[in-house]
Formats: C-alpha cells, sequence, structure tokens
C-alpha cells in the first residue's frame, strides 16, 4: 500500500451515512434498492478521490448484505459486510482497466458472468478506470450489456467520461460525482484529527483543506505527510514540508501588480521560497476561480476577500488576459533555465494590461459642446473659456482655470496613480453644489468602486490639488451621461498635442 494513502485507506468510509457528498447519487442509489429497482449498469463519472470506488463498494455491500438497517445502510457486521471490507468477497470482482484492459479481460468477463452468485444476490463487477479499456474489449463489454444476467451488475467508475463510447453511456445509468466542497472536506478533515488525535492549528487545516482542491484523496495525503510531527506544526514549516505555495505571499503579489505597485510586486516574487511552477498554478486556479465567480456569482468565499483585497473592479476580459499569460507561462517555464525570470515576466505582463496601455496617453481631446453642461457654483462654466487667461482667483500657476480643463488636469493627475480610476472618470461628468462634488457616472459599477473611502480621499486629494478647495464627494448613476471630454486614441503624437492645444487655446 502506498504510504500516502494509509490515511485514506483507513478512513474510507464503509456505508451511506460515512460517505460525506454526493448526497444526491447515495439518495437514488437507495431508493433503487428500497424499490428493488435496481439496474444491470452503471457510470461513476468523476474527478480523482470524490468516492467513486468507496461509494461502489458501499452499493455492493448493501446490495449483498442479509441486514441492512431501516435507512438501507448495510450492517457491517455480517460475514458478507466483513468480507467486502476486507476485500475478500467472492461476488465483488474490482477490475482495474489500466492493466487490464484487453478483450480477453472483458471476455473472461463474460464467460464468469454466465454463473449465478456464489454467496450473495447479486454479482457487483467494479471496472475501474473504465476509459483505458480498447475499443475491442469495449465491444465485448457492449453485447454483455445488451443481455445481461439478472444478478449481474456492473458500476464503470472513470475520471473521463468523454471516452467511453456513446454506445456504452447509453446502455448505463450515469452518476456525475461533483468535486468534494471545501466545506465537505473540512468536515472529513475535523473528524480525522480528531480520531486520530492531531494537533493542528486553523491556518494548517485551512491549508490542507483548500489544497485538497475537492479530493479526499489529495487532502488524507497532505495531512498523511505532516502527521508525525507531534507538536503543533506552523503555518510556514506546513507550507515548507508540503512544499506548496503561501497563499498569502501569492495573494500580496497579485494584490501589488494590480494596483500598479510593480516594484512591490517583483520583489515579493524575488524571494528565495519561491516556487516558480507552484505559483504558476495556484496563480492560475486564483484567477480562474474568480472568473467563474465573476460570471456565474457561485459563492467563494476564497476569491471574494481576493476581490476585496484589491479593490478595483476586474473585468471578465482581462481576467481572461491573465489567465492566458499564465497558461503562456506553464509552456515557458518548461523550457526555461531561469523560473524566476519567467515568473517575473508574466507579472509584468499582467501589469501591463492594466498599466502601460497606449490608448491613455496617447489621446485627441474633444469637448463635448453643448452636452451635459456642467453646473457650478463658484467655479467657471466651461463655455467661458474666453476669460480664462485673466482668471483673476489667484489659482497658483499652472493650474487650469477653466472647468473642462480642470477636469481634463484632474483625470490627468489620477493617471500615474490609478489607472482605473482615471478611465471612470474620462466616462463621466459632474455637477459642483455647494462643497459637493456631484460625479455622474454611467455605470452602477464605477459608483460602486468611486463610493469606496479609499477611493473618494484619492479623488478628494486629486480635486483639491486642482480646484483648490475641499469637496464632499457624492456619485450617481445615469446611464445617458455624456462625457466632459471625449479622449481619442491616435498614434501620432505630433497631431495629438496641436489638437490639444488647438481646443484650449493656448499659445504656442
Ligand atoms: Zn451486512
Amino acid at each position: 500500500m502506498n504510504n500516502k494513502s494509509v490515511l485514506y485507506q483507513k478512513y474510507r468510509p464503509k456505508n451511506f451515512t460515512e460517505l460525506i457528498g454526493q448526497d444526491h447519487i447515495v439518495k437514488t442509489l437507495k431508493s433503487e434498492i428500497r424499490n428493488g429497482e435496481v439496474s444491470n449498469a452503471y457510470i461513476f463519472s468523476g474527478t480523482r478521490g470524490t468516492g467513486k470506488t468507496s461509494l461502489a463498494r458501499i452499493f455492493a455491500k448493501a446490495l449483498n448484505c442479509g441486514s441492512l438497517s431501516k435507512d438501507i445502510d448495510p450492517c457491517g457486521v455480517c460475514s458478507i459486510c466483513m468480507d467486502i471490507d476486507k476485500g475478500h468477497f467472492i461476488d465483488l470482482i474490482e477490475i482495474d482497466a489500466a492493466s487490464n484492459r484487453g478483450i480477453d479481460d472483458i471476455r473472461e468477463i463474460r464467460d464468469k458472468i454466465q454463473f449465478s452468485p456464489s454467496i450473495g444476490n447479486y454479482k457487483v463487477y467494479i471496472i475501474d478506470e473504465a476509459h483505458m479499456l480498447t475499443q475491442d474489449a469495449f465491444n465485448a463489454l457492449l453485447k454483455t450489456l445488451e443481455e445481461p444476467p439478472e444478478s449481474v451488475i456492473f458500476i464503470l467508475a472513470t475520471t473521463e467520461i468523454n471516452k467511453l463510447p456513446k454506445t456504452i453511456i447509453s446502455r448505463c445509468q450515469r452518476f456525475d460525482f461533483s468535486s468534494a466542497s471545501d466545506l465537505d472536506l473540512k468536515k472529513y478533515f475535523d473528524i480525522i484529527i480528531l480520531k486520530e488525535k492531531y494537533a493542528i492549528s486553523d491556518d494548517v487545516k485551512s491549508l490542507i483543506v483548500k489544497n485538497g482542491r475537492g479530493s479526499f484523496r489529495d487532502m488524507l495525503s497532505n495531512l498523511q505527510k505532516i502527521a508525525h510531527f507531534k507538536d503543533e506544526l506552523s503555518y510556514d514549516d506546513a507550507v515548507k514540508i508540503l512544499g506548496l505555495p503561501d497563499d498569502l505571499k501569492l495573494q500580496t503579489i497579485w494584490i501589488n501588480t494590480l494596483q500598479g505597485n510593480i516594484v512591490d510586486a517583483l520583489s515579493g516574487s524575488s524571494g528565495e521560497n519561491l516556487q516558480s511552477q507552484f505559483f504558476i498554478n495556484e496563480s492560475l486556479d486564483l484567477f480562474r476561480r474568480l472568473l467563474i465567480y465573476k460570471v456565474s456569482g457561485a459563492k467563494d468565499t476564497y476569491v471574494q476577500e481576493f476581490e476585496k483585497n484589491i479593490g478595483i473592479d476586474i473585468s471578465v476580459q482581462n481576467i481572461i488576459n491573465i489567465l492566458n499569460i499564465l497558461i503562456k507561462s506553464i509552456d515557458n517555464l518548461k523550457l526555461s533555465s531561469f523560473p524566476l525570470l519567467t515568473v517575473q515576466l508574466a507579472i509584468v505582463e499582467v501589469y501591463n494590461i492594466f498599466f502601460t496601455q497606449k490608448d491613455i496617453p496617447n489621446f485627441n481631446v474633444v469637448v463635448n459642446e453643448d452636452k451635459n453642461p456642467v453646473k457650478t457654483d463658484n467655479v467657471q462654466s466651461k463655455d467661458d473659456v474666453s476669460s480664462k487667461k485673466s482668471q483673476p482667483n489667484g489659482l497658483s500657476k499652472g493650474v487650469p482655470s477653466d472647468v473642462t480643463e480642470k477636469w481634463l488636469s484632474v483625470i490627468e493627475r489620477s493617471k500615474p496613480f490609478n489607472h482605473h480610476m482615471s478611465g471612470f472618470l474620462q466616462k463621466s461628468s459632474f455637477n459642483i453644489d455647494g462643497d459637493t462634488f456631484i460625479l455622474i457616472v454611467p455605470f452602477k459599477f464605477y459608483k460602486d468602486m468611486l463610493v469606496e473611502e479609499k477611493s473618494k480621499e484619492f479623488l478628494r486629494s486629486l480635486l483639491k490639488g486642482v480646484f483648490m478647495r475641499d469637496f464632499k464627494i457624492d456619485c450617481i448613476v445615469d446611464k445617458s451621461v455624456n462625457p466632459i471630454v471625449t479622449f481619442k486614441k491616435d498614434p501620432k503624437g505630433n497631431e495629438i498635442t496641436s489638437s490639444i492645444n488647438d481646443v484650449f487655446d493656448v499659445e504656442e
């Protein structure tokens, strides 16, 4: 027995009650037994470590046990139950299709199934990794499934249902096993550490549960590796011993990257303990989960926390762009002699998506005439351009005098610090009412971002720098808002300058 799987074997669920997760499948199987409507062939499909083989054995036990509980659970103490637990029961035949994949193996089954079960009610064949069978073997199996003897039941377990012929699938009752939820993994984990009397801190527990990735087997394999540490293990030790990525560090690197703190992001990644392969794989998992969360809205506290910490709204398209960069990095890592460089290139590429696109620095500015007039009390209207040169209000040199120009300056000044806000402001308009600066934005998610205290503080300081006053910030959503200025991408730098000067009547 593989040393790593000792715990998994020891704590394999022995009846339906002990099995955690897959409730809908258990319910259906129990009801089939209760009503005497058992099928001749089943497919148990799902990723590894989700309980397919365990449930197949429990089902075989329930079909043959002479003293089922009221709840259709096998008794666990009769000779049949005990033989099945020990792997000795003559009417339960387990075949590993990875090593018995040929037509002869299946023919042998066909010859044998003509005989009635020796002891139990049913002869049960569990074919593990069924997708590994050869085409000839599938054909032979199909003939068997077409005319199966009453008392024979096939259970085909597979991690790759797409490799099974449709003709086989259509003859079977199919159950799709879902990956274990973190909640289910944690439940199972708690039961085992209680029984084994392991002392494990909560953060180490979370680390192991999260890295189970929906597989009971993988989770217990990691638990096994740290099980012999008698004293309570620190989080850092667990990260090292298990060779797992440090989540905290990983998230900090990406938060810095997405917030534009590229220097911090890169120096965080150059620490001695960064394992490139893990970092990229874990990052892929992180953004994959973020994508699923954004698209489906399915609850995922892990990525919700991450998104909150980033503090900006990342579009689905940009998450896809990030994933593509990371996928490319996996290939690059295989060839690279400098894995750290590959990781850092990926970080810079992601940073580039957000912070060095050319569409913002190179622009034409067009004032949107007669649209969305800006109402202000003591700030000049944008139409009052002609008087700006004789501005009497004592504004310091370099501060624009006209409202539109001031707005442009706010947008300009926001760019080096917060590319996202700069983008939002470009698509927005505003009114000034007394001491309140009312931002008019086209989308609710702009508002959601802009009303965050951090964003408000940033905007307040920008406005103060340009308008030389303290504002309260308010924000309203108006889908039909016309931005005060329109930015057009223009690759020719000279033309851009002149067009800005034209608009603002700047003397050469
Ligand atoms: Zn029994």
